[in-house]
């Protein structure tokens, strides 16, 4: 099975562990979406009191 790894020192896609650049390639790691699902939440929060402090909602 071929693995796409991502350098780590240049955040480039190799196939090999070892890129061409001396940087150490792994198997790039999904987005935490959990995290991003939190601050989404609080930044829509946020964004509706600021509509409701501007008397929008
Ligand atoms: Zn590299």
């Amino acid at each position: 099975m071929k693995r796409i790894l991502k350098c780590q020192k240049c955040h480039q896609y190799t196939m090999q562990e070892t890129h061409s650049c001396g940087g150490t390639a792994i198997t790039p790691k999904p987005a935490k979406f959990n995290l991003e699902d939190k601050y989404g939440r609080l930044r829509r929060k946020a964004k509706e009191d600021e509509w409701k402090k501007a008397g929008l909602i």
